[in-house]
């Protein structure tokens, strides 16, 4: 006899399309041992498939248990753990489900984050608000660009705190600002100031919506004087410091201030790499150390691409049952890239090479035998060739060379040094796409 859960899956085979049932659905395994009759549970090899059957298969699979044993459970997708030992097995449920009541992201740990000179600034002062909240810096004001880790960072303290039991809350200005506005109409201010002003530590992210609505700041202004003197923990994130929000009341930006400001930078191409393979080792995709690198070379400052760039992977890969290796990976990327690499000219190329390597981009064009400026000179032209329709006379003329056979032989170097050299090919590839992404001054 089967389990109910085999029965229960047998049953959405006959549901669903063929395709999803090899994909997702024949990669569940249900766990006889821990389910209860309201609670079934199910295995998963990795965290793409499990978000996949939550968004799309988790209710109809409720469904199917109701009609089988008129009871209607919770189906909770969980992800193998790869160790076998059980105390290992226990921690990866707890990890791979939300603490109940709070919305914090729970693989968003310190242990998760990837420090490089980039965030480190960031990350020491929030481990350090960890362990003393409250004490030592208050309010923590960490900002930077889009996808650089300032949520991430944030709600790393939030699941120390809340994992000793303390109350933490997790908020947007939006999501802020539209309890206000609903406990307002209620009439329930109380119940409002009592959540905002009792909790241990309040976590406001993307401070800047703040500017120009100033009811809610004269709100938050008050949630804030409060927390802070009863010593609870403040973190603040903005996509810029204190002071270049615009439309905000100069109170609120000296208050902003008057604990600790920590920038992100974008990652350095190593920090970008170590980003790769840890979200790699969480999402339990296997990819080589050349893929890993043309995925670092590949996107950009923002780091949210990468678990899309991962799922996209995996999903073609598993669907067309082959591995990823770097042609493949070139192969599915192929178009993200085509798409960014319209628009390229020469000037762009020179400018860009310019600018990462210090120098003017006049000297690019000059004669000078200078070892930096030769070194760029055949960068830009190597890429001006492979990025752009210009033929090889054409180019030697825009680089002042004597005539084709010089571009010639810089193209044949630089093939030979990418090929020798991997730390060099990754440069240069990550070069070329930010030349893709640049715009033109
Ligand atoms: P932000 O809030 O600055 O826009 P997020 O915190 O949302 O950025 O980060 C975007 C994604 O990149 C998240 O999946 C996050 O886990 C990941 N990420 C960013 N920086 C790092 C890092 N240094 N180490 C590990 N993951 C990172
Ligand atoms: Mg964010």
């Amino acid at each position: 006899m089967n389990s109910i859960g085999k029965q229960v899956l047998n049953a959405l085979k006959g549901e669903i399309n063929e395709i999803d049932y090899q994909r997702y659905i024949k990669q569940l395994t249900y766990d006889e041992i821990e389910s209860k009759s309201n609670l079934a549970i199910f295995r998963v090899p990795n965290a793409l498939i499990a978000n996949w059957v939550r968004t799309k298969f988790a209710d109809k699979i409720a469904h199917l248990f109701e009609i089988k044993t008129n009871i209607k459970p919770t189906v909770s997708i969980l992800i193998q753990s790869s160790a076998h030992s059980s105390v290992q097995n226990t921690t990866t449920v707890i990890n791979s489900e939300r603490p109940s009541g709070s919305l914090l992201n729970p693989s968003y740990t310190f242990q998760n984050f990837v420090v490089g000179d980039s965030n480190n600034f960031a990350f020491i002062a929030a481990k350090n608000v960890s362990e003393k909240p409250g004490v030592v810096y208050n309010p923590l004001f960490i900002y930077g660009g889009v996808g650089l880790g300032k949520t991430h960072l944030m709600q790393s303290v939030g699941n120390v705190m809340l994992a000793q039991g303390k109350t933490v809350i997790y908020t947007s200005v939006e999501q802020f600002l539209n309890d206000f506005t609903r406990h307002l109409s209620n009439r329930t201010m109380d119940r409002f100031k009592d959540k905002y002003r009792k909790c241990d530590l309040l976590l406001i992210d993307d401070i800047q919506f703040l500017s120009n609505k100033n009811q809610i700041q004269e709100e938050f202004f008050h949630t804030f004087d409060a927390l802070r003197n009863e010593n609870k923990q403040i973190i603040i994130t903005s996509d810029k410091p204190p002071k270049k929000i615009g439309g905000l009341e100069e109170r609120l930006k000296s208050r902003f201030e008057s604990g600790l400001v920590a920038d992100i930078q974008p990652p350095e191409l190593e920090t970008k790499i170590e980003i790769i393979k840890k979200k790699c080792e969480i999402n339990r995709v296997k990819l080589d150390r050349e893929v890993i690198n043309y995925v670092a070379t590949i996107i950009e400052n923002n780091t949210r691409e990468i678990e899309g760039i991962l799922s996209k992977l995996n999903a073609y890969s598993q669907l067309m049952g082959v591995d990823i290796t770097i042609e493949f990976a070139r192969n599915v990327l192929k178009e993200q890239m085509a798409e960014k690499r319209s628009n390229i000219t020469t000037d762009l190329i020179m400018e860009t090479v310019a600018k990462e390597l210090n120098i003017k981009p006049s000297e690019i064009r000059s004669k000078s035998r200078n070892s930096n400026i030769v070194y760029a000179r055949r960068i830009a032209i190597y890429l001006s060739r492979s990025l752009t329709p210009n033929s090889m006379p054409q180019l030697a003329q825009y680089f002042g060379m004597k005539d084709h056979t010089a571009v010639s032989h810089t193209m044949k170097k630089i093939q030979e040094l990418m090929k020798n050299d991997e730390d060099f090919r990754v440069k240069i590839e990550e070069l070329s796409n930010k030349v893709s992404v640049a715009t033109p001054e």
